[in-house]
């Protein structure tokens, strides 16, 4: 089954972690270089995994029955949260939580949601476009749930030399200096004035 996949797992141990490593390798999931591989053979980016933080990381893409490899992966985790939507002869969205599983039948989850009307057509492009909406608008309805988000902690303004915490709080990029949104906002003002 292919489904679209975003998480974080996180593990104790480090050999733990390698484990979960050699067994994402030798399912085909991982590359030598420790990446995920998507459904189209894609290297996904960034890196799947952090050792220092004891963490694999799935970048969101699509993929074949990884689903069924990380349940196996997860069993040896200290903690994993994952959100994953698939449209494969199916129409759900589900996130796990540690221990908790939760499913939504997506075209529920639309209505209830108030998101547009299913388009009449089931086959044409209107259709499969208004899919993808929702899967986008569900993951991003559940993106709290993953770490990943919270850990966003990477960089620091290059202005004011607060830290960036979260992807909310980042403003623009220009080569490897990033400014906070506060920052760009004021630059950005500045540069219309002059
Ligand atoms: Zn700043």
């Amino acid at each position: 089954m292919k489904a679209e996949v975003v998480g974080v797992i996180r593990f104790d141990s480090n050999e733990d972690l390698k484990d979960a490593v050699t067994y994402l390798r030798d399912s085909a999931h991982m590359n030598s270089d420790k990446k995920f591989i998507t459904d189209e053979g894609v290297v996904a980016d960034p890196d799947g995994v952090d050792v220092t933080e004891g963490s694999i990381y799935v970048p969101l893409g699509l993929y074949k029955n990884l689903h069924g490899a990380l349940e196996e992966v997860c069993k040896k985790s200290s903690s994993h949260r994952i959100v994953c939507t698939s449209d494969d002869g199916t129409f759900e969205g589900w996130t796990v939580n540690n221990n908790q599983t939760n499913d939504w039948d997506l075209y529920d989850w639309a209505e209830q949601n108030n998101l547009a009307l299913v388009p009449k057509d089931r086959d044409g492009d209107e259709f499969f476009e208004w899919q993808e909406g929702v899967m986008e608008h569900f993951r991003d309805e559940q993106k709290d749930l993953l770490e990943m988000y919270e850990d966003f902690k990477c960089t620091v303004c290059v202005t004011c030399g607060d830290s960036i915490t979260k992807e909310d709080d980042m403003g623009s990029t220009t080569g490897d200096d990033t400014m906070c949104y506060i920052c760009d906002d004021k630059f950005q003002k500045e540069m219309a004035r002059a």
